[in-house]
């Protein structure tokens, strides 16, 4: 057993924290504050390799492993949650289930141009009237000669307006509960999709996120993504790469929590001293760090599962459950301990707090999350082996051109 990271990922992660510090720190209040996606920022990330870090470099990937993808996730979200839910959606909710789940004409096809950054992918499994309950969806595909025609609409959608790659389901067998619903892969641009944004979130303003509407989509078979019926687990499959980038990312907010307290509590003082010296003051920032100590193992489990190739739906959801509640305790605690100063956007703290709300929702609520674990606990719940796993992180295979 081995706690320390290797050079090569603490070199990830300075570079990383580098460029959030560089590029994301400065800019993104002005972002949050007009509720704009920073959109200059995806050529830079993708030139970092943050776009396709984990993918191949035969696919035009950094070749790196889910560690490298991990911290990429925390040193992003140490800025913003909205930066680094453009890496969980594009990456791990949009190519990850590609690299996972395509054929090989598909990913020669589609995953250079994503991992490059030259296209956007999004992800719309979620509806109007379908959330936690995925078989709920309305979403229908229908056969038409070789192609399928999809009509739907699609709700609460990161990456909605920029994206121009859609990963989509819908049911070809609407009576078959989540036996019936398919994956496919659909372009801005085809006749009868169209994308609009949500206004008014509580925050995350810096991302995008809004709907998809499909009437009639004509989508050629060769866009199918899996077989028939697949598309549940392809779509669980994604959620346990995104969830491991939240989980991830938290960690981030956590750090970042804690280095915003500390500094202000060494400085702001009531009473004659500064508010560090308090103990009320230093419980919560002890908290922090005991969620960052407890948080960051879970975080690290999950990724060395998934580096070995071994099915970790159990260990990522307890990551993401548990990083995703004590990041939203940790940013609260942090408002607190900045007092009046903390309700502003003066300070980052604020954003944190507001961000962080949206993670206890998207990626399987917090409620979600504790049903899973309980199921697993009781024994109720055993992951069965897929048609496609997510095979093991193999340096040489990933890093090999051919
Ligand atoms: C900022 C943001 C970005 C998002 N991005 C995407 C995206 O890119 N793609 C995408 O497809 N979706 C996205 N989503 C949607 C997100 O995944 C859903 O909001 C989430 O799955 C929850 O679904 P819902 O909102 O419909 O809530 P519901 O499923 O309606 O749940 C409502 C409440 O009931 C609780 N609940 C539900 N079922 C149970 C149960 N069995 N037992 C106990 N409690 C239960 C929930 O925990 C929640 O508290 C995003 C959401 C947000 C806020």
């Amino acid at each position: 057993m081995d706690f320390n990271l290797t050079q090569e990922h603490s070199m990830i992660r300075d570079m990383v924290y580098a460029f959030t510090r560089r590029e994301v720190m400065p800019i993104i209040r002005d972002y949050d504050r007009s509720h704009t996606f920073p959109k200059h920022l995806l050529p830079k990330m993708a030139e970092q390799g943050f776009l396709g870090v984990c993918l191949p470099v035969r696919y035009d990937g950094a070749g790196m492993d889910f560690i490298s993808l991990g911290l990429v996730a925390e040193g992003l979200e140490y800025g913003d949650s909205s930066v680094r839910e453009t890496v969980a959606v594009h990456l791990g909710l949009h190519a990850l289930p590609i690299f996972q789940w395509g054929t090989d004409e598909q990913k020669r096809e589609f995953l250079p141009p994503l991992a490059r950054g030259e296209n956007i992918g999004c992800f719309g499994l979620t509806e109007p009237g379908a959330g936690s309950d995925v078989a709920a969806m309305a979403s229908r595909a229908r056969k038409d000669g070789g192609d399928y025609l999809l009509s739907g609409e699609k709700m609460w959608i990161t990456l909605s307006d920029v994206a121009n790659r859609f990963l989509v389901f819908a049911k070809t067998s609407p009576d078959a509960g989540t036996n019936g619903i398919t994956a496919f892969i659909l372009e801005r641009g085809w006749k009868g999709l169209t994308t609009g944004a949500i206004e008014g979130k509580m925050g995350v303003h810096a991302s995008n996120t809004g709907w998809i509407n499909m009437e009639d989509v004509r989508v050629p078979a060769s866009h199918r993504l899996g077989e028939e019926g697949e598309g549940f687990k392809i779509a669980m499959s994604a959620l346990d790469n995104a969830r491991y980038t939240v989980a991830a990312g938290a960690i981030g907010i956590i750090r970042a929590c804690i280095d915003e307290s500390l500094a202000y509590a060494r400085v702001r003082k009531t009473f004659g001293k500064p508010i560090i010296e308090y103990q009320l003051i230093q419980q919560m920032i002890a908290n922090m760090g005991q969620s960052l100590a407890a948080g960051e193992l879970l975080v690290w489990k999950a990724g060395w599962l998934k580096n070995q190739g071994v099915r970790n739906t159990r260990e990522t959801s307890m990551a993401k459950w548990f990083c995703t509640d004590a990041a939203r305790r940790a940013a609260d605690d942090a408002v607190q301990i900045h007092g009046a100063y903390g309700y502003s956007d003066e300070y980052r703290v604020e954003r944190h707090l507001r961000n962080t709300k949206s993670a206890v929702i998207y990626e399987g609520t917090s409620q979600i999350h504790t049903l899973m674990q309980a199921a697993y606990i009781s024994g109720e719940r055993k992951d069965k082996p897929m048609r496609c796993e997510m095979p093991a992180y193999d340096p040489s295979a990933w890093q090999s051109e051919a």
